[in-house]
């Protein structure tokens, strides 16, 4: 193990372009019902695990731009669950952003707060005996969340994106933004309605895991 690497030298690697853990494949239109964004295909080569970003309007002019940082949530985001507040959130996220005429969606593909499509629905079986989101991951091994912001990094780059107005509850979200070396210019509220399937779910994000409701 090399142990002679500096903080500083750290920074600059993780900095390196050539040192990405994401390769930027390819760029169309995708028209929905609030805009047409542009969608940008990423690759993770170590895994194969395929990334995209939406964006719209001029990102690259070095002013703040709206961003979400989305995870993928395929009950919320495509099949209409009221587990959560991932579908809601999404939609409210690129509505904004049409709304103001210029922004970016990061969509990560680590469903399940990083724990993967079946152990999430195992999860959700622990939830419906009684468990709530963090005790659930937590009894199958996991930790309440184990999801990895940095993959953002190589996005943004290629992006040419440096400072962010980012669409979000979750403090975490904020401190991993800055630690890749992204400067955060505002926090902008996503704000969810909450229904009887939610509510437990968003109450234990705002006292366990510090979410801002
Ligand atoms: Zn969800």
């Amino acid at each position: 193990m090399n142990t002679s690497l500096t903080a500083a030298d750290a920074v600059a690697v993780s900095d390196s372009p050539s040192d990405s853990d994401l390769d930027y494949v390819v760029s169309c239109h995708l028209p929905t019902p609030w805009a047409t964004f542009r969608l940008h295909a990423f690759v993770e080569p170590s895994t194969g695990k395929e990334h995209v970003a939406l964006t719209l309007g001029d990102i690259a002019d070095g002013k703040p731009v709206l961003s979400r940082i989305h995870s993928e949530c395929l009950t919320g985001d495509g099949l209409f669950s009221l587990r959560c507040d991932c579908g809601p959130q999404l939609e409210a996220a690129l509505r904004m952003i049409a709304e103001e005429g210029r922004g970016a969606l990061f969509y990560l593909r680590q469903e399940g707060r990083g724990i993967g499509l079946v152990n999430k629905i195992r999860a959700y079986q622990l939830q419906d005996a009684g468990a709530d989101t963090v005790e659930a991951n937590e009894a199958l091994g996991f930790k309440a969340d184990q999801r990895n912001y940095k993959l953002c990094l190589p996005m943004l780059q290629h992006l040419q994106i440096s400072t962010l107005r980012l669409m979000t509850n979750n403090p975490r979200k904020i401190a991993a933004m800055e630690q890749i070396g992204m400067k955060i210019a505002e926090r902008v509220p996503l704000i969810i309605t909450r229904n009887p399937f939610n509510d437990r779910y968003l109450t234990t994000k705002a006292v366990k895991l510090g979410h801002l409701f």
